[in-house]
């Protein structure tokens, strides 16, 4: 069989711990087969992050500045016993952190659904895509405890030393005290990333804060939402056929849960990250979250929403067998090559993406799957649990029918 071609590098990013080894057997078993993969790699894995200190991270996100599509592995975000394991010289900042922070992207998560495995909301028959805003807010703020009686104002001093002054609460016991911020630049960029992948994947659009309460701070956000969608977006949403949909926070909670799904819920920092955890565990395993940044101007990266699964690689390296499930890392990867099809015109490309995800669902339809799996399949479903070689080797089986 002739290899698929490529013209433009693919950014990949390769990682740590039992992802890693996935990555490998992924590239060998089910990429480098039939695709004449032409990437651009940079290895983030922790080792080598110390060796370039960190210039490795920065060198991975320029690049994907430059060509437009990215995939990455798990890695490890660096904490004090990670320093000692990998006698590291300083605390690296968490990868994810620095390339978000320099593509200015947003992370949008969606479940990926098999039919074996219903989520725990019925009626959720299509998947949700969560979109949360990843900057500022109640993550930045500036906190402390009120010890006792006393006035608290909320003081802002701009640069011609004009002030604006306000009582917040004047105390007549101790209390607690928290002041927090985000910026016009960084509430325009989540809007723009968001109607753009909402065009990109043909979903309608719905975003939600708690403006009646909130009367300038959510203010702003809604109605930056609202003055992008009316000048820069409007017009593509009319000609997909999808829809914007702004609501109050907690109308949107009730109607998500009535809802089949099938759309983006765009999320401020603290709602995405709570919300994020309770849609993801509804529609079963961690194990099956994809993963997209996505930066205003349309670059993408994609991966996994899983870290390295530290626990499995402790066993892999004490040389057992290991059932981790490497389809939210297979999808990472059919992802980025789909969108580096779609911009650069290969369709075989984009086919060979279509098929690899197909050939993945179709296993997981026969009941072979990996551990994490198996205890969440519906009452009469038979599954047996095989380890990530054995099912990797299954999808290739499903993946070369596809492709003959
Ligand atoms: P984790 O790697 O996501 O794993 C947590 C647990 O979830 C695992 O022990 C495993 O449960 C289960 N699990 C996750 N992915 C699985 C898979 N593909 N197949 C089967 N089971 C899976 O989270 P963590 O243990 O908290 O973090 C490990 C490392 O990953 C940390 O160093 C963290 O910094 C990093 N991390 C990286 C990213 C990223 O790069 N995007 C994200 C999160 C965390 P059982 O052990 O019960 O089987
Ligand atoms: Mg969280």
């Amino acid at each position: 069989m002739k290899k698929i071609k490529m013209t433009t590098p693919l950014v990949e990013m390769d990682g740590d711990e039992m992802t890693r080894i996935l990555w490998r057997m992924i590239k060998d078993e089910l990429l480098l087969p039939f695709v004449e993969l032409n990437t651009e790699y940079y290895d983030l894995g922790l080792v080598e992050r110390e060796r370039t200190k960190d210039k490795v991270t920065y060198d991975s996100a320029y690049a994907t500045q430059k060509y437009g599509v990215a995939v990455k592995c798990a890695t490890i975000t660096p904490n004090k016993q990670r320093v000692e394991e990998y006698n590291l010289s300083e605390m690296w900042k968490s990868p994810n952190g620095t390339i978000r922070a320099i593509l200015d992207g947003t992370v949008f998560r969606a479940p990926i659904l098999i039919d074996s495995i219903k989520p725990v909301v019925r009626n959720w028959t299509k998947p949700i895509t969560i979109a949360r805003h990843a900057y500022g807010d109640v993550y930045k703020a500036v906190e402390y405890r009120v010890p006792s009686k006393g006035k608290a104002e909320l003081l802002f001093t701009g640069e011609d030393g004009s002030e604006f002054r306000e009582t917040i609460y004047d105390f007549e016991c101790g209390g607690v005290l928290q002041g927090q911020y985000n910026k016009d630049s960084s509430i325009e960029s989540f809007a723009r990333s968001c109607f753009q992948y909402a065009i990109d994947t043909k979903q309608d659009l719905w975003f939600a804060t708690k403006d009646t309460i909130s009367k300038k701070y959510d203010q702003t956000f809604k109605l930056t939402f609202q003055d992008i969608f009316n000048n820069e977006y409007k017009a593509k949403f009319d000609e997909l056929g999808i829809t914007y949909f702004y609501t109050l926070i907690d109308d949107a909670v009730a109607r998500v849960i009535r809802s089949e799904g099938g759309y983006i819920w765009a999320c401020k920092n603290y709602d995405g990250d709570v919300m994020s955890d309770m849609v993801s565990t509804a529609f079963g395993s961690l194990a099956m979250m994809t993963s997209v940044l996505v930066s205003p101007d349309g670059k993408y990266e994609y991966e996994a929403a899983h870290g390295t699964v530290t626990r499995h690689y402790y066993r892999y390296l004490k040389g057992e067998e290991t059932s981790t499930n490497p389809i939210a890392t297979i999808f990472a990867w059919s992802g980025a090559l789909r969108k580096r099809g779609e911009l650069d015109r290969l369709p075989d490309l984009v086919d060979f993406a279509e098929k690899l995800e197909a050939a993945c669902i179709d296993t997981l339809n026969d009941g072979i799957m990996t551990k994490d799996l198996v205890g969440l399949v519906s009452e009469g479903v038979s599954a047996t649990a095989v380890n990530s070689s054995a099912f990797i080797k299954a999808i290739r089986e499903r993946l070369e029918k596809k492709l003959a």
